[in-house]
């Protein structure tokens, strides 16, 4: 017992010395960025924590519980699984630091997860709500759209936001709010959807944020309306809206301080995740979620007709990535469609459609702006209804 006690203080002392070196080096390595932010007593710890939490999950991401896959055991096929991780989810082989196939045992694994692969592929549940394909409304609706639940996510947030959320261009005698042209377009297209049937939702009916947070908030405006602010997006469209699909309104714009001078339109559609982004671990299960969940066999064919419908009345070229570029590429073999992993089009657990149509910064739609906005919300929100409803009245 006594030399026991006697050695105690000398066991503590070696612990302490190494622990002592780690404090010290990381001390000086963050001094520099954060002095004036963080007491020096807590600069010790709050640095590590914040760096260690960046690098296996995305901006302000809790780990996810991977439990939540097995409800897509034995659901779809090996073929099927690497054919869509391969064409839509990712444009490289980075996926193999994180997922290994082993085609004996027929199964995926990820991390501590095994995926069990089917003979052939089954009906998959939806990945936290059952959302409804288009196989799933009733063949004899009165209705094209009966029986669909549309959410409606007007991009942004616009009026007095719109500054500090970077989506206002100031030119000349023009002032362009890209949230506040989001919303009049969402609450055209409301009517227009009911009338055929849909029940509709908005994710956002005034120009005000949907979470509670604020700028001041977060060492980085950013943090708030884009990462806060869709995640807040994302909680109610998956615990309280629970919709068959939802469809983002945007208008596109450059970051160009002078006018651009022509237009164009594409649609994005959940996809091409990257090295840095599979290597988080919220981003690789959210993106299991949609790879096993199916979204994107009832997205492409949506995103089709939506665009056919757009193209057939506003005559704009299909934007067009770089070939070269690692976060986007081609998506179902149609010009105006393309894969991309955007915060909210990984997030909402259903169908998600993300329209980019027109240059809101360029002469000839600042020109139109000022004569009759409400012409371009309103043949923005036809086209999506028609594109819709071409797409779910099939059966
Ligand atoms: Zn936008």
């Amino acid at each position: 017992m006594s030399s026991k006690k006697l050695t105690m203080p000398f066991r503590w002392l070696l612990l302490l010395i190494p622990i002592a070196l780690i404090v010290i080096f990381l001390a000086t390595r963050s001094a520099p960025s954060s002095k004036n932010e963080i007491s020096s007593k807590s600069t010790t710890t709050s640095p590590e924590i914040k760096t260690e939490k960046r690098k296996d999950l995305a901006d302000l991401a809790l780990p996810p519980d991977w439990s939540q896959l097995e409800r897509f055991q034995k659901t779809i096929s090996r073929q099927t699984f690497l054919q869509r991780l391969q064409t839509i989810y990712t444009k490289d082989d980075s996926w193999k630091k994180w997922i290994v196939i082993d085609e004996e045992e027929n199964t995926a694994s990820i991390g501590d997860f095994i995926l069990h692969f089917s003979k052939v592929d089954s009906s998959p549940p939806g990945a936290i709500f059952d959302w409804r394909t288009r196989s799933d409304l009733s063949p004899s609706r009165e209705h094209p759209l009966e029986g669909l639940h549309i959410a409606l996510d007007p991009g942004h947030i616009g009026g007095d936001f719109a500054e500090i959320e970077d989506r206002e261009y100031i030119w000349e005698d023009n002032i362009v709010r890209e949230g506040t042209m989001t919303l009049r377009t969402a609450q055209i297209l409301t009517p227009l959807l009911e009338e055929r049937g849909a029940k509709v939702s908005l994710v956002r009916s005034e120009l005000k944020p949907v979470t509670d947070k604020r700028a001041s908030d977060f060492s980085n405006p950013r943090l708030f309306y884009r990462t806060s602010e869709i995640r807040a997006r994302a909680a109610l469209i998956n615990h309280n809206i629970q919709p068959d699909v939802v469809i983002c309104l945007h208008y596109n714009g450059t970051g160009s301080k002078s006018p651009e001078s022509s237009q164009n339109f594409h649609i994005i559609l959940n996809g091409t995740y990257t090295a840095g982004e599979l290597a988080h671990q919220d981003e690789r299960f959210q993106m299991l979620q949609r790879l096993l969940s199916g979204t994107i066999t009832e997205e492409i064919p949506l995103a089709r007709m939506i665009a056919d419908a757009f193209n057939e009345r506003i005559k704009l070229p299909p934007y067009r990535y770089s070939d070269t570029s690692r976060t986007s590429q081609r998506i179902g073999n149609h010009p105006n469609l393309w894969g991309r992993n955007l915060l909210a089009n990984r997030l909402y657990q259903c169908p998600v459609i993300f329209m980019e149509p027109y240059i809101m910064n360029s002469h000839p739609f600042m020109a139109r702006l000022k004569e009759d906005p409400e012409e371009i919300y309103l043949e923005y929100a036809q086209a999506v209804a028609r594109g819709i409803t071409a797409y779910y009245q099939k059966n």
